[in-house]
C-alpha cells in the first residue's frame, strides 16, 4: 500500500511507530503536515498539492489530526476521501466524535452507559440545571478542553453554581455531568481496531486528585475489563463510526459509562503498559480492509 501519514510531527512516538509497522511489511510511507496541505475545492478532478507540488495518489491515509487542527485537518482528509484515498478513521466520523456533546447524544440514543449529563448554553435557571442531573457533587467541563484541562469537580451545590456561572459568564458552553465517585479515580482506556478491542489499560489519577489523564500526573496499568466493557467500548466506537480510536470508561454503580471516544489515540501508553504491537495490528487492519473509494459517508457531509 502507498500510505500517507497526516501529522505534524513525524518524531511523535505514535507516528514513529506507525511509519516503522508500515514499512517493516512492506508498504510505502509518507509523512504529511495537515497545515500545509491545499487544494482546489472547485476543480473536477479533486486534488491535493503540497509545498508547491502536487500530491500523487495514496491507497490509505492515517490521520492524526490533533484537537487544535480539527477543521482544517478534517477538511483536508475530506478531498483526500474524494479522491478516493481509504481513510483509516474517516472526517465525519472524527468531526462527530471531537464535538462531546454531539457524540453523548449520539452515545445515548443508542442506548450505551452514560454519566447523567446537561447541556447548556445560558440556563435562565441553573439551579434547575443542577437538580435535572442530580445536584452535587458535579464534574463540570468546557465543551473544548482535552487533556483534563477545564473539567472541575465542584463538590458542593453552592460551588457548583458559581463554577458554571463562571463559565457561562466567559461564553463558555459546558456540560454538567454526574461524578462518578466510586470510579476511585480511575478510568480504562480500550482501545478499538475494527470490531475488537486489542488492548486495554487503567488509568489512575495521582493522589488528591480525580482526574486520570496522564498530563494531570495519572499513571497507566494492565488491566482485565469484563464482557460488557468490552462490548461497550465496542459499540460507541461503530456509533461513532470510527475504526480506530480509544473508547475511555468509568466503572459506575450502574455498570461501565463511556466519557469519552477518541479519534486519533496515543499508542505510547497502550503499547508500553501491554507490550502489544498496536501499530502493527492498525496496519493489518488496513490491509485487510482497504478499498479504493470505500469511503461510506462519501459525499453526504
Ligand atoms: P478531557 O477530554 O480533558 O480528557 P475528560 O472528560 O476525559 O476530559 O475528563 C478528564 C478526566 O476526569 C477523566 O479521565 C476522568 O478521570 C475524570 N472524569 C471526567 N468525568 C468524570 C465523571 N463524570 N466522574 C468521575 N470522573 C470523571
Ligand atoms: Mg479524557
Amino acid at each position: 500500500m502507498k500510505i500517507a501519514i497526516l501529522s505534524r510531527n513525524r518524531q511523535l512516538y505514535s507516528t514513529r511507530r506507525l511509519i516503522e509497522a508500515a514499512e517493516a511489511r512492506g508498504h510505502e510511507v509518507r509523512v504529511l503536515d495537515v497545515l500545509r496541505c491545499y487544494m482546489n475545492i472547485t476543480s473536477h478532478r479533486p486534488s491535493i498539492h503540497y509545498r508547491g507540488e502536487e500530491l500523487e495518489t495514496f491507497d490509505v491515509v492515517i490521520p492524526r489530526i490533533g484537537a487544535s487542527v480539527t477543521f482544517y485537518g478534517t477538511s483536508v482528509l475530506r478531498q483526500f476521501e474524494m479522491m478516493g484515498t481509504f481513510p483509516l478513521n474517516e472526517s465525519v466520523a472524527i468531526a462527530r466524535s471531537r464535538d462531546k456533546l454531539r457524540a453523548l447524544q449520539l452515545l445515548s440514543r443508542r442506548g450505551i452507559g452514560l454519566p447523567v449529563t446537561g447541556f447548556a448554553n445560558k440556563p435562565d435557571d441553573i439551579q434547575d440545571l443542577i437538580k435535572m442531573v442530580g445536584g452535587a457533587p458535579l464534574v463540570i467541563k468546557l465543551l473544548q478542553g482535552t487533556q483534563g484541562i477545564g473539567v472541575v469537580l465542584a463538590e458542593t451545590r453552592k460551588a457548583a453554581e458559581s463554577v458554571i456561572e463562571s463559565f457561562l459568564g466567559l461564553n463558555a458552553s459546558v456540560l454538567v455531568q454526574e461524578y462518578i465517585k466510586e470510579a476511585g479515580g480511575a478510568d480504562i482506556r480500550c482501545f478499538v481496531i475494527g470490531d475488537r478491542v486489542v488492548a486495554s489499560m487503567k488509568r489512575q489519577a495521582r493522589e488528591g486528585e480525580f482526574r486520570s489523564n496522564i498530563h494531570r500526573g495519572g499513571s497507566a496499568s494492565l488491566i482485565k475489563i469484563t464482557p460488557e466493557e468490552r462490548s461497550t467500548a465496542v459499540r460507541a466506537a461503530q456509533t461513532m463510526g470510527l475504526n480506530v480510536c480509544g473508547v475511555d470508561i468509568l466503572r459506575s454503580n450502574h455498570g461501565p459509562v463511556v466519557m469519552e471516544v477518541n479519534s486519533s489515540p496515543g499508542l505510547e501508553g497502550i503499547e508500553t503498559v501491554t507490550s502489544k504491537d498496536v501499530s502493527g495490528q492498525i496496519i493489518t487492519w488496513l490491509e485487510k480492509h482497504h478499498k479504493y473509494g470505500k469511503t461510506r459517508t462519501k459525499g453526504t457531509g
